[in-house]
């Protein structure tokens, strides 16, 4: 298990597509259902940033009837995204689209629910990036952009397996997920004044943000 994180070539994304489909597997369903009750919104156009694999949006286009846009901006991680949804059978529901989240190329208000794990601790501008995840959001749409595991239990297991294989990984985890982190985001988000709010718990850390209507 040489999962190296922050490498998205295609080594990168057949590692991060063997994790999400075995270590990570029981965390998406769950943090699906999260984001559509925290959100309150299951069906529209909903945009997945940063999907690698695209567990995540493939666990809400199962739990809703959400058209889902996966986006990311490695090829590789697109290239093995296609399959899973078409393994999934959602072809039909789910679209691909390589791009960067600095940079989304999507209109503006084209999008009812913008979803986004693990993905921020990789992006080089936050501002940039939360401004144009603003910009393609409809009026009233939502955001739910951040990094976790869905519950404590689930937290401990996969920290407990992952650290066994890769030394060090609790500890990127833990910067990832820790109070600097989301003070620096969450002023950021004050800074920029889209209505939001931060969760941290033992789902792990979230921007939920509102576009107004
Ligand atoms: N969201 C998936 C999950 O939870 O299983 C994948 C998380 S993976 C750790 C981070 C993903 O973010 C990678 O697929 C990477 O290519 C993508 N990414 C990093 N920087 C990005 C950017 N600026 N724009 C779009 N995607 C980006």
């Amino acid at each position: 298990m040489g999962y190296v994180p922050g490498k998205f070539d295609r080594d990168g994304a057949e590692d991060m597509d063997r994790i999400a489909k075995t270590i990570f597997a029981p965390i998406y369903p769950v943090i699906a259902q999260q984001i559509i009750e925290r959100c309150g919104i299951s069906r529209g156009r909903c945009l997945d940033i940063g999907s690698g694999p695209g567990s995540l949006g493939i666990a809400l286009a199962q739990a809703s009837t959400l058209a889902v846009t996966l986006l990311d901006s490695s090829p590789d991680m697109i290239a093995v995204a296609r399959e899973n949804v078409r393994e999934a059978g959602l072809s039909g529901r789910v679209t691909l689209l390589l791009g960067d989240v600095h940079d989304i190329p999507l209109p503006a208000r084209s999008v009812d629910l913008a979803v986004s794990r693990g993905s921020l601790f990789f992006w080089e501008n936050h501002p940039r990036a939360f401004s144009e995840i603003h910009r393609v959001l409809a009026p009233g749409g939502m955001a739910c952009v951040g990094g976790g595991f869905g519950t404590a239990e689930l937290r401990d297991a996969i920290a407990a397996t992952m650290e066994r294989a890769n030394p060090g990984w609790r500890n990127f985890r833990d910067r990832n997920l820790g109070t600097d982190n989301r003070e620096r985001v969450g002023g950021i988000l004050a800074d920029l004044g889209f209505c939001h709010r931060i969760i941290s718990d033992d789902s792990g850390f979230w921007v939920v943000m509102e576009k107004e209507r």
